[in-house]
Parts: structure tokens; sequence; C-alpha cells
């Protein structure tokens, strides 16, 4: 594959860009890549570089593309909206519909605010915990990620698992001591904690953890998690940025039955325009600014151009709510075919799957938490990326990410991924 054009770009991009890239996991230097691939163009399911090369897609932007790219409606609604004007600074009635509709979906949301990131989301929430608690600590899980404000960029999963560091330079040592961290899915840890700590103002956490590959939470760690923290006065917050909208309708809140306190959203949300949202119970959402002090602002915050492409998307979805579990039985037949190949090639990997999200762990145990996603086969790992990027097929450059199908994704591309996972498996024996 001729990827030259791309090389030169990157030379170009790193005397002005850091690493060349604006989000670290894009540089692909996890998998030994001595430059990235270079985007132009994308449609549907498929990918077009700089050099003219088609992919597959598998990554969907890491989450908001659930319908795949340029999605005629979600186009039109777009197009219309910048014909009106792309920022007022001022509030708009298609925000009221967005809050309405995710309202609509979540039944844990009373009021709901927009951001322009996931980051800025989780951000706020904790905050918002705070006040309302009136305690200081958070606990959040090893090797989950929910975006990059500091106090949550502690044992954090993503770019910072992927480049060997699971905390960030530059976070004082009060902020972090503020911050627990537990192991996911360990019941005894978390009862420990919490019957000794009594600082506790919130537990924050991605229901289905998508960032130290795929993991699949026990729907008796999520209830103990609920029922913990009404007893212990502590706001229990799902992070959705990944899960909302993507494992079904109303997210990882409603396939599991739990209802949080506060809940973060981003990325379908605004159907592959920048976007955030927290939202949850009335009395503590009207602590924010302007009813409460707990602040929150943002200049693009609720921004015309992605709300209407966020709104056009949820539509969708809505209207056709059978796309979930078309979803769900594609990508279960797609990891059967993947199971049936590590059983004819006898390699040592297992397949965590949820809805349209999988993950390929390369080892031969189960892979429940960060502790066993760090123990895999990182050898293993490049040669199976290395070996689908040669064959046209993007996969995430990370076993620290999942891999993303999305309603665009058609029987070509599932042949070829499939002959792509064949043929990395015997590269790796
Ligand atoms: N929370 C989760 C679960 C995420 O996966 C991400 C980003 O990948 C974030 C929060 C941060 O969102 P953003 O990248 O929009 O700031």
């Amino acid at each position: 594959m001729n990827i030259k054009k791309s090389g030169e770009i990157f030379e170009r991009s790193q005397k002005s860009i850091p690493g060349g890239v604006n989000s670290p996991v894009r540089a692909f230097k996890s998998v030994d890549r001595q430059y990235p691939i270079f985007i132009e163009t994308a449609k549907g399911s498929r990918l077009y570089d700089v050099d003219g090369n088609e992919y597959t897609d598998c990554i969907g932007s890491w989450g908001p593309m659930l319908l795949g790219h340029n999605n005629e409606r979600v186009l039109e609604a777009v197009k219309k909206s910048l014909d009106e004007g792309t920022s007022f600074g001022l509030p708009t009635e298609k925000e009221v519909e967005l809050a309405e509709l995710i309202k609509e979906c979540y039944p844990s949301i009373d009021k709901v605010r927009l951001t322009t990131s996931g980051t800025e989301a989780a951000m706020a929430a904790v905050r918002l915990a705070r006040a309302y608690t009136q305690k200081n600590k958070i606990i959040k899980f090893e090797g989950c990620y929910h975006g990059h404000s500091d106090s949550l960029m502690v044992k954090a999963g993503s770019g910072l698992l992927t480049f060997g560091h699971q905390d960030s330079n530059g976070i004082t040592e009060g902020v972090m001591k503020d911050t627990i961290t537990l192991p996911f899915g360990n019941s005894e840890k978390l009862i420990e904690i919490l019957d000794s700590e009594e600082e506790a103002a919130c537990i924050i956490l991605e229901p289905v953890p998508a960032n130290m590959g795929l993991i699949i939470p026990e729907e008796g760690f999520l209830k103990l998690l609920r029922e913990k923290c009404t007893e212990k006065n502590i706001v229990l917050i799902f992070d959705e940025v990944i899960s909302g909208f993507r494992v079904s309708l109303g997210g990882a809140q409603e396939l599991f039955n739990i209802t949080p306190d506060l809940t973060v959203l981003g990325k379908i949300i605004g159907g592959g325009f920048p976007v955030g949202a927290f939202g949850g119970k009335k009395e503590i959402m009207d602590m924010v600014a302007p009813v409460g002090n707990v602040y929150h602002a943002g200049t693009l915050s609720g921004n015309p151009v992605s709300v209407s492409a966020g709104l056009e998307t949820i539509n969708i979805l809505k209207e056709n709510r059978e796309i979930y579990n078309t979803l769900e039985k594609r990508t279960k037949e797609l990891v059967l075919r993947i199971e049936e190949l590590i059983e004819k090639y006898n390699i040592k990997a297992t397949v965590n799957h949820i809805g349209s999200l999988y993950t390929i762990f390369f080892s031969d145990k189960k892979v429940e938490n960060l502790e066993d996603a760090m123990a895999t086969d990182d050898k293993a790992y490049n040669t199976y990326f290395s070996s689908m990027l040669e064959d046209g097929i993007i996969v995430p450059p990370s076993k620290y990410e999942a891999h993303f199908i999305s309603w665009a994704h058609n029987n070509e591309d599932f042949e070829k991924l499939i002959a792509g996972v064949e043929k990395s498996f015997i590269a790796i024996n």
C-alpha cells in the first residue's frame, strides 16, 4: 500500500503540531508505525486517505459515527443549519429540542446542559457532585477514561494507557490525592473503601468500559454501585460518552436497568460535530449557574450546527429502533466468525462484545479489568493492526480501544474484515 503522501504530510505536521497529531492515539505510535495515515474524505463505512487508498473503518471517529459517515439525512440537516448561521452566543429552540429528546430517551435525566466535549461534561458533573454533597473526593475505576480534566486523569484509560502512563504530568498532588481509584468490577474492594471513606462525593464510571479495550460489566456490580451510592449519599455518575445511544437508545442505563444520578453524554449526540452533555436529577442540575452557583459555560456550548447533526442522528435512531438489534446481530455474527478463526489457528485470543462494540484481546484468559487487559500480548496486537491496515481496514491502533461497527457496514465490509482477521492470524502464527 502506498502511503507516501501521508508520510510527507506527517513530516510537515511534526514541525507545527506536537507529535504531528491533535489527539495522541492518531499517531499510530503504539503499533510501531513510522507515521499515521492522513484522511481526505469519508462515506458510509469507508475512509479515503490522501494517497487515494480506501479503508473499511472500524473506529468510526471513536464513537460518533453510529450511522456511518455522511449520512444523507444528517448531512441535509447540517447544510440547512449552516445556511441559518453557525454560532450566535444566544439560545436557540433547537437546543431545547435536543434537551427534550435526550430526556425522553434517558428517564434519569430531568435537566441537561450541553457542552462542547465529553471532557468538559465529565469535569462539570464531578464539580456538581462535589457541590451537591459538600464532599471532596471522587472515586473512579482503573482504566476508565473520562476526558482529560485534572481530577479524572488518574489511572485513566485510552491514550494514557496506550503510551504507557496512567497519569498525566502537570497535575498537582492535591488533586491526585482527591481521586481514589479501584479495579473495575471488584465488589470487595469497593465495599472496603466505602466502609472507611466518608469524603466521597461521587463514583464516576463508564458503565460499559471501552477505554481499556471493551469490558463487559456484571449487572450485579452496577447494582451494588447504585445501592452503595444511595446508602452513602454519593452521586452515581454514568459516563455514557461511548455507551450512550450506542449500546441502546437509552444507553447502558437502559440496557442494565440502573438509574444513575448524573449522566455524561457526547459523541453520538453531536452526529460527528463537537459536543458533550451532562444531565440528571433536577435537584442536582438546578445547582448549575445561573440557577445555582456551580459554574459551567461555553462559547460554543449548544452550537447550532452540532445540535442539528445530533438532533437528526437521534431522530433517525428513535424512528428506527431496530437498528440496535440488527447491529447487535451483525456484530455478534462477526465475533462468532472471529472466534472460529481463533480456534482454527489456535491463537491465544478472546473477544469481548456488546452491541456494535468489540475488542480482540490477545490472551487466553477472559479480560475483565485493566490488569487483565495490560497482560495481553502487545506484539500480537501490533501484528493484527498492521496486517489489517495493509489490507485496507482501520482497526484501533491500540489494544486499549474498542472496534466500532456502524449502520453503514455491509456484507462486503464484513467479508473483508473476516478475510483480514484470518490473514492477520496467519501472520501472528
Ligand atoms: N468519556 C468517555 C467514556 C470517552 O470515551 C471520552 C472520549 O473518548 C470522553 C469522556 C471525553 O470526550 P471528548 O473526547 O469529547 O472530550
